[in-house]
């Protein structure tokens, strides 16, 4: 079956009309409010303007001009001519037997992003918890060798406007399922946060923007990274009270290096990791929580656990311990045996350290840690 590249990827020759217009347009959902009262006053309006546009996208979450009803119509009619609201497109959407809910979405440049609802649910089927996992990019470019996301390279930043979004349609689909929205908001979903720094930090603070539909708590957002140095010190800087996750998954520089291709530089290695979370702890005051996922024979002994226990010690911390999900085409790694898993979580605490056993949620979806990837449909 012929199927059509995304628009993104053809030559503006071979684009519909549509869609150049469409690009040539301004996305507002990539704006902060700041940046929407200088479009306002460039197009001869009050800054004021700006924040009403800011007020119509973000807290009533219109979609069109036509809409925004408080706007004069010829400010309205001049935004159609020159700007867009980016948006995202449902495509699938499937729930797995533990009511965790992946939906796969369409930019507006035709790539595709999933975004996952994980309920927690109590014994009488109540939400007690509502996540969502969060796509920062479509694909990523650190390669981690047990990741189905890795497979696909970078291919876009998602912006931040639409990284709000993802949360704004779960957040629906969560008031209709359950009867009360999002309370929890992790960025685990495809890419590496922090190689969309800005779409990012401006995405947490439209989440918890008091003007804004969410006002979610900054603490009840999680950045996951890889261990990006650099930039765990500017998060550490800018501050944007978020919670951090580091994916450290091996307690040695040989074993990191192994499985992710980002610990081979000495910038990112464990020694330039672990300057930059004591840099992080000493400037927010905030624990670090490490994600630490299991692989048969490979980073699963009791001496790997008395390493990763000295990790945790660089500042107040706490792991998450994860069971490895299988892959297709990723042949290499095997999960772990529950055995092997209660060993290494018994040699943590011994230790001293604060160690959760996370089961992975939507596994028979495809949803859980390192699944996410769209597959072509040739795949
Ligand atoms: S595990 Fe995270 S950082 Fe590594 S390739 Fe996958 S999405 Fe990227």
């Amino acid at each position: 079956m012929e199927t059509t590249a995304p628009a993104a990827e053809r030559a503006p020759a071979e684009r519909t009309a549509a869609e150049r217009n469409a690009a040539e347009k301004t996305d507002l959902t990539a704006l902060s409010e700041a940046e929407l009262e200088a479009f306002a006053e460039d197009r001869g309006q009050p800054s004021y303007r700006g924040r009403q546009l800011f007020r119509w996208l973000y807290d009533k979450g219109a979609r069109s001009f036509a809409d925004m009803t408080s706007l004069p119509k010829d400010f309205r009619r001049r935004l159609a001519e020159t700007a867009r609201i980016g948006t995202l497109e449902p495509i699938e959407q499937h729930t797995a037997d533990d009511e965790t809910v992946k939906t796969l979405f369409r930019l507006p440049s035709g790539r595709e992003i999933e975004t996952v609802l994980i309920p927690a649910l109590d014994e009488r089927g109540e939400a007690q918890r509502l996540t969502v996992c969060v796509s920062s990019q479509v694909g990523c470019a650190m390669g981690c060798a047990f990741c189905a996301t890795g497979l696909m390279g970078f291919q876009e930043n998602v912006p931040a406007g639409l990284i709000y979004e993802q949360v704004r349609r779960m957040d629906a689909l969560a008031e209709e399922r359950y009867g009360r929205g999002v309370s929890n908001v992790v960025f685990m979903g495809m890419g590496e946060p922090l190689l969309n720094y800005d779409g990012v930090l401006r995405s947490i603070g439209l989440l918890t923007h008091e003007k804004a539909r969410f006002g979610l708590s900054p603490r009840r957002i999680t950045v996951s990274t890889v261990g990006l140095a650099r930039r765990i010190r500017d998060l550490a800087d800018d501050d944007p009270g978020s919670r951090l996750a580091v994916s450290l998954h091996a307690p040695t520089d040989e074993q990191r290096s192994a499985i992710m291709p980002v610990n081979e530089s000495e910038k990112t290695d464990l020694g330039a990791l672990e300057g930059a979370l004591r840099h992080y702890h000493q400037q927010t005051g905030r624990e670090v929580t490490y994600e630490y996922c299991l692989f048969h024979h490979f980073n699963d002994s009791e001496t790997d656990a008395e390493r990763l226990a000295d990790i945790a010690r660089w500042v107040p911390s706490k792991v998450n311990l994860l069971m490895y999900n299988p892959v297709a085409g990723i042949a290499d790694f095997e999960r772990t045996t529950e055995a092997r898993l209660d060993a290494f979580a018994g040699a943590l605490a011994r230790q001293g350290v604060t160690v959760t056993v996370r089961r992975s949620r939507g596994r028979d979806i495809d949803a859980a840690c390192g699944q996410l990837k769209r597959l072509s449909k040739d795949e």
